[in-house]
């Protein structure tokens, strides 16, 4: 198989041709037809994050067939179109796993991060971590659903229900979180770069009732906020944003320091809280929700020799909506 693998951090990808490997028991192979690029895949690549296992082949929002299934595999069969999150095992037996927090497990490995991952023309995944994707919908826009939305829809689950909803970052999970929220009902503000107009105007395409800079104060006071561009210099603006007992939600992997901010922004029980990770009943819930709305993405395609590429466009925010590479 033909993978873009990182050796060191901060070097690009490297193509290389490497064996396809069987599964073992319990896991499946998959032939990939589609796998989205995420921002995490940029801050694995910066090596930003720790214990990034390396060499490791990033990408973490795999469409694909399953082509080869090992021992004990059940509920999978050749052929079948599934899909492969950034969750890719617990270990089932640390506290948070035993009270329903898989998210949180102790023990976990993710996709693209500390197992190889769909930057690559076939993955072995776990099969208890695979997602069924049904035939209905095209495999590129349905990558980036596997992490931007997962990841998204944590983060809008735990935003709370208020009905005033602001979106600090307009990428790859607000674009599919704000058709969601807009569904549901919410009025939905995004908050973008200033002078992003070309983003303003997506946003607002996507049924966002407002759209400008995160430098701007807020037109209304928001119930709750949800951050994901991984600036930490947001997090007292949108504090700033939201009512007493309003939430901010950090959606992000890593974010840059949060600057001193008077504990005027926090008081009347406002709240910062993060989301870290997704369990399998998110995914379930989500991919059964995206599909009941009809969610569609906007995405742009690469080749997966492309993946460079595609990574500095998503540096560069020179796209709306999802890079997706495409073997
Ligand atoms: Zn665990
Ligand atoms: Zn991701």
């Amino acid at each position: 198989m033909l993978a873009m693998i990182l050796r060191r951090p901060g070097s690009p990808l490297e193509p290389a041709v490497l064996p396809d490997r069987s599964p073992g028991p319990g896991e499946i192979r998959v032939r990939i037809t589609a796998c989205g690029v995420c921002r995490t895949d940029l801050h694995v690549v910066d090596g930003e994050l720790d214990a990034a296992a390396l060499p490791i082949i990033p990408g973490h929002e795999i469409v694909g067939r399953v082509d080869a299934v090992g021992d004990g595999v059940q509920h999978l069969k050749l052929g079948q179109r599934v899909g492969i999150p950034w969750l890719g095992y617990t270990c089932g037996t640390c506290p948070y796993c035993l009270m329903g927090r898989e998210n949180l497990c102790d023990r976990p490995l993710f996709t693209g991060y500390t197992r190889d991952g769909g930057f690559a023309t076939a993955a072995i995944a776990d099969a208890r971590y695979a997602f069924d994707l049904g035939e209905a919908g095209e495999d590129t826009s349905l990558a980036p659903l596997l992490c931007a939305g997962l990841i998204g829809w944590r983060s809008l689950v735990m935003a709370g229900d208020g009905k005033l909803l602001g979106l600090y970052g307009f990428g790859a999970a607000a674009h599919i979180i704000a058709q969601v929220a807009v569904a549901q009902g919410r009025r939905v503000f995004a908050f973008t770069k200033p002078g992003d107009e070309k983003g303003h105007a997506f946003a607002r395409s996507l049924g966002v009732e407002w759209a400008g800079s995160s430098e701007e104060p807020s037109p209304v006071k928001l119930d709750a906020a949800i951050l994901f561009a991984p600036n930490g210099k947001l997090v007292p603006l949108a504090l700033a944003a939201v009512r007493k007992g309003g939430r901010v939600v950090c959606a992000g992997i890593h974010m840059s320091d949060i600057p001193a901010f008077g504990y005027d922004l926090l008081w009347g029980e406002r709240e910062v809280v993060s989301v870290a990770n997704l369990t399998r009943q998110d995914g379930r819930d989500f991919l059964a929700l995206a599909a009941s709305l009809k969610i569609k993405t906007r995405t742009v395609t690469y080749r997966l020799a492309g993946a460079n590429q595609a990574l500095a466009d998503l540096r560069a925010g020179s796209f709306e909506g999802a890079a997706v590479l495409v073997p």
